[in-house]
């Protein structure tokens, strides 16, 4: 049999089988939740890419241990939600990662006439200046695990300040 773990909860130690690894939101709520004895630590806990650990924690996102019977459910209601301001998206762009891309770019949405294809004929650049492709996927299983590229994330939110004044 294995040892049993125990965690420290409010400076008591508590058996793993009774607590849970709390993601906690930069607002302080709680947004996630999993079974302490199923994972040795946080990144087990939560599967997110070492870029998501990253912005995450830059973000204000936090992991504690807590005592299942103690966990809050409750949705958030702060506004932002998670107290996370939304990606910024000016009209006509999205976020999207070329093929084997590291990084989400933020790219025009360009729709060529006489195509029924995503392929375009001419590459399309990023806001950024940084990365060019024919094709730019959203889909999940190319996005996942991505994280937005800062320069893109800049110019997005020149171009939503600039959209904003000009209206
Ligand atoms: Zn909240
Ligand atoms: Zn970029």
């Amino acid at each position: 049999m294995s040892p049993t773990v125990y965690y420290e909860v409010n400076g008591e130690p508590v058996p793993a089988t009774e607590c849970d690894w709390v993601l906690i939101a930069p607002c302080g709520c709680e947004c996630g939740w999993s079974l302490a004895r199923y994972s040795k630590n946080e990144d087990e806990a939560f599967t997110r890419s070492a870029a998501e650990r990253k912005r995450d924690k830059k973000l204000g996102y936090k992991v504690i241990v807590k005592r299942h019977r103690d966990i809050c459910t409750d949705d958030c209601t702060h506004d932002p939600k998670w107290g996370v301001a939304p990606r910024p998206q000016p009209d006509g762009h999205t976020w999207a990662a070329k093929h084997e891309g590291r990084v989400l770019h933020l790219v025009p949405i360009v729709i060529e006439k006489d195509s029924s294809s995503a392929y375009q004929r001419e590459p399309i650049s990023s806001r950024c200046g940084r990365a060019d492709a024919r094709t730019w996927s959203t889909t999940w299983f190319r996005t996942k695990g991505l994280v937005e590229c800062t320069a893109c994330e800049v110019e997005a939110k020149r171009m939503l300040a600039e959209a904003g004044t000009s209206s």
